[in-house]
């Protein structure tokens, strides 16, 4: 029987079982497809009991999942961009940083985010595990180590001077193997008064508009307020604010800093705090009831495809996202059904999406096909997709979203 990944506590309590799955992000060559060997992994999902950490039951080896070839460059997202230089400004006013100030950000990527904060003259230093990526950063004057982040590095950082007033770790948590050494490096780093920020999809939208598609091989935890408390208090942190984002269907900003630390807990902290009580996430039995919604989500998704089939009508996706092959595979969808996905991507393009093999295109392929329906597979992304892909009413076409139930946008 497999232990939590937090406390060790044995794991009885299934949250979501997707039975075997590709990995998400293995877009297939001609090849590679011809060859037709390709690995399938379990995707099985664990709530813990004791700390209610949503966790995956799984291993999938470290090499099958990196792939140099798929790093995803956060500066590509205009969005992404937008975001972080809001962030940059928010903290710089709101902790009053300036030029002898140090922001770290672990999982700094391209340095989509430090290069705001160098922007306004505030010393930065990113950790980024990818090579390449962290080459990027550095052409556009970023400061960057490539290390893992863990109590270790954590301690060689202090060791040498390079002390936090702020940290970031945006969307990184949940790709964590080993949460605990990971979290053990930031009070290392962070200075006595410093501030620490993590940004991660919340779970309680993912329990509530049924975003299982967000479950895949490279996510290890998906998670709550509640647990990531007990998570923190581990490693003699703690929460003192906390705000609810848009990002990814919906995020939680937490504010973090030591234990001893002068900063006082706010109305968001106490508010999400209650939303979370009130949805029961402190209960065993909150958890036992997700996977009759997911069901409830592909018999939705099957009935359209089988009307549209009926009605002649042709189907296409648009966004090769990760997201979309969970939820693709998970409803037995193959490229009968949907004849072509469209990616903006080009390290995409002329692939095929893993699993259901659906033909991946350069979104101008879209007016060739003229598709009567675009299922949006990154729902994140609607309003973006659906401004970008306007033209097609032209010829009467409509955007359709598959959760948390079926329904053709007007
Ligand atoms: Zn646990």
């Amino acid at each position: 029987m497999s232990l939590c990944r937090f406390c060790r506590e044995p794991l009885t309590r299934t949250f979501l079982d997707l039975g075997l799955q590709p990995l998400a992000n293995s877009y297939l060559t001609p090849e590679q497809l011809a060859a037709g060997n390709e690995p399938m992994f379990p995707l099985n999902t664990m709530v813990c009991d004791a700390c209610f950490l949503v966790q995956a039951d799984h291993e999938v080896p470290a090499e099958a999942i990196f792939d140099e070839g798929y790093a995803y460059f956060s500066s590509f997202s205009p969005g992404w961009v937008e975001h972080a230089r809001r962030y940059a400004e928010a903290m710089t006013a709101r902790f009053g940083l300036g030029p002898d100030s140090l922001v770290v950000e672990v999982a700094s990527n391209d340095g989509y985010l430090l290069k705001h904060f160098l922007a306004k003259g505030v010393p930065v230093l990113g950790i980024e595990p990818t090579a390449n990526t962290a080459e990027a950063a550095r052409a556009v004057g970023v400061r960057t180590d490539v290390v893992f982040f863990n109590a270790e590095t954590g301690e060689a950082l202090a060791a040498r001077g390079d002390r936090a007033d702020l940290m970031a770790a945006n969307n990184v948590l949940a790709h964590v193997p080993d949460l605990n050494a990971f979290v053990a490096g930031f009070p290392r780093v962070l200075k006595p008064e410093g501030v620490l920020t993590f940004e991660f999809p919340h779970l309680l939208n993912l329990i509530e508009l049924v975003q299982f598609d967000t479950i895949y091989h490279e996510h290890y935890s998906y998670l709550s307020l509640l647990t990531v408390e007990k998570v923190l208090a581990a490693h003699g942190l703690r929460v003192f604010d906390v705000e609810q984002l848009p990002t990814h269907g919906g995020s939680l900003r937490l504010f973090c800093c030591h234990q001893a630390a002068g900063h006082t807990a706010t109305e968001g902290l106490r508010a999400v705090r209650a939303r979370e009580a009130a949805a029961g996430l402190d209960r065993p039995e909150t958890y036992d009831g997700f996977t009759a919604h997911v069901e409830a989500v592909r018999s939705s998704f099957l009935a359209f495809l089988q009307d549209a089939e009926t009605d002649g009508r042709r189907v296409a996706a648009y966004g090769a996202a990760a997201k979309g092959n969970t939820f693709l595979n998970y409803c037995g969808v193959t490229h009968a059904h949907i004849l072509e996905a469209y990616d903006a991507n080009p390290a995409k393009q002329d692939r095929y999406l893993p699993g259901s093999h659906i033909p991946v295109k350069s979104p101008d392929a879209v007016r060739a096909l003229k598709p009567d329906y675009v299922l949006i597979l990154p729902w994140n992304l609607k309003d973006e997709i659906t401004a970008q892909l306007a033209f097609i009413a032209e010829w009467g076409g409509r955007f359709v979203v598959a959760s948390p139930a079926t329904r053709i946008l007007d």
